[in-house]
């Protein structure tokens, strides 16, 4: 079997709906499940939505909220039978009814938990996957729509539920490999599920690449395929840099990373499962699917360029302490860490000096508190609107002179910290949040100009 995910920008209407249901049917053979996203913008949206009832304006919400439900109408009456339209009106109708209620509910109390929220961001996917369903069943694909709550449990960290590996699989096997033996073709929500106990919980942002994944090596894939709008992994994010290339092929260690630094072509977690289970994982573009797109894999050709890709992450705060009393002294490192890990912040480069340490977070509101524990230990100052430039590449540890090269390119920048992991896939460095679409063009136009033949594509 395969997994198939389609984005937001995949299933956004009734047009690219209809679209998935050709490039699924082509794959039908292959025993596909499939996994769907919100409509484009959707999740944003619920945002919005629980946003202004949570600050008690319930007329702003229910308003957002019947925008939302035009959108989605307007779909299904466009893609659907009139028999099966007529069944799921009066489903969505339902479903649109009971997130209304929720939302004056939120309004009537004037707060907004981090449980609530998952109640109504879970709202975009749960909906997408009913009607995507239908629109298969009209185009003649037998598909089972079956609500991710069900299969994908999780603890309750709301909005960043961390999946439970064991129960999700049984269920995979117990509900959804069972509905491939039917020959069904399963149809689930990405993002959400639930824990233990049914209370629904999502797992971050952009997380349907994760859900895929997780179900990929559940059921033991031969492959996952996420289907977006662009053709596979670039050189770059082609929204920065207009002559980003097609990567032809990349292993799991620097499309992890890429994906942890900021190509958000791919969830960072991603990658996790299949590694694991070593099942590739291919990027594709659900606009034009006769693309080869970019295979993500244990190992990829050798290439000529020392890097694969350039990411960027914004929104980084670099946090400073200064310690004189830390010279010698040994222990010093591991109380600062304490810190971070009491407030459960992750830590992402990190430069010492005798009796210095400076380290990125991404910014986040509990900040001030950690500054406040830090303060302790020593002078402590942090700075925000920072970003991470990244170059990956497998090649970099055999290249001499890189390093040079990469700081040449970017000399007129003003760079903060510089680090390359142990992993020696990438290097890494902090820069001014406004100066990442010039340094990221800058190394582009280096590192690119004569790419290798075996691994990019121009299309
Ligand atoms: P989806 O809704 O399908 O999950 P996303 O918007 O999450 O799609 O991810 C696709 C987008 O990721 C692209 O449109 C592109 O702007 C952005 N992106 C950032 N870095 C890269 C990269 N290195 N390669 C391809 N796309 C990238
Ligand atoms: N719809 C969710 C989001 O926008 C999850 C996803 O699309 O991957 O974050
Ligand atoms: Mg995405």
């Amino acid at each position: 079997m395969i997994v198939m995910k389609f984005g937001g920008t995949s299933v956004e209407s009734a047009a690219a709906i209809d679209r998935v249901s050709k490039i699924v049917s082509s794959r039908l053979s292959e025993k596909p499940v499939i996994v769907v996203s919100a409509m484009s913008k959707f999740t944003d949206h619920l945002v919005a939505m629980s946003h202004a009832a949570g600050s008690g304006n319930k007329d702003k919400a229910l308003q957002l909220s019947l925008a939302a439900r035009e959108r989605h109408f307007q779909a299904v009456s466009e893609l659907l039978d009139t028999a099966v339209f007529t069944d799921l009106h009066s489903e969505l109708e339902e479903d649109f009814n009971g997130l209304d209620d929720l939302l004056r509910g939120i309004a009537a109390v004037g707060e907004l938990t981090p449980r609530t929220t998952d109640n109504v961001l879970s709202f975009g996917e749960r909906v997408n996957a009913k009607i995507v369903a239908a629109a298969f069943e009209t185009r003649g694909i037998k598909s089972k729509r079956i609500d991710s709550r069900q299969i994908i449990v999780t603890d309750a960290s709301f909005t960043k539920a961390v999946p439970q590996f064991d129960e999700t699989n049984d269920r995979l096997k117990e509900i959804v490999k069972a509905a491939l033996d039917k020959t069904f073709v399963p149809v689930m929500g990405g993002f959400i599920g639930s824990t233990k106990e049914g209370i629904p919980t999502t797992i971050g942002r952009g997380g349907s690449d994760f859900s895929a994944a997780i179900v990929g090596a559940g059921l033991d894939a031969e492959r996952i395929e996420i289907w977006t709008d662009v053709d596979g992994m670039k050189t770059t994010d082609p929204n920065l840099c207009s002559t980003a290339l097609r990567i032809k092929n990349i292993g799991f260690e620097e499309a992890a990373e890429l994906a942890y630094f900021g190509a958000k072509v791919l969830h960072p977690s991603t990658l996790l499962p299949a590694i694991q289970k070593n099942i590739p994982v291919l990027v594709l573009n659900s606009r034009n699917p006769s693309n080869q797109g970019t295979m993500i894999t244990a190992r990829a050709p050798h290439c000529r360029n020392p890097f694969k890709a350039i990411a960027a992450k914004k929104r980084i705060t670099i946090i400073d302490i200064v310690a004189t009393r830390m010279l010698g002294a040994h222990g010093f490192l591991r109380s600062i860490f304490e810190v971070f890990d009491r407030h459960r912040c992750a830590v992402d480069v990190v430069s010492t000096s005798e009796v210095s340490v400076s380290l990125t977070v991404d910014s986040n509101e509990a900040i001030p508190a950690i500054a406040t524990d830090l303060q302790k230990l020593g002078d402590v100052k942090y700075e925000g609107r920072k970003a991470i430039v990244c170059l990956v590449g497998e090649n970099l540890r055999e290249t001499p002179g890189v390093a040079g090269k990469v700081f040449s390119a970017v000399s007129d920048i003003n760079i903060r910290m510089i680090s390359q992991g142990a992993s020696e896939i990438n290097l890494t460095f902090v820069v001014e949040e406004d100066d990442v679409p010039r340094a990221v063009r800058q190394l582009h136009d280096i590192f690119f100009a004569d790419p290798d033949p075996e691994v990019f594509a121009f299309a």
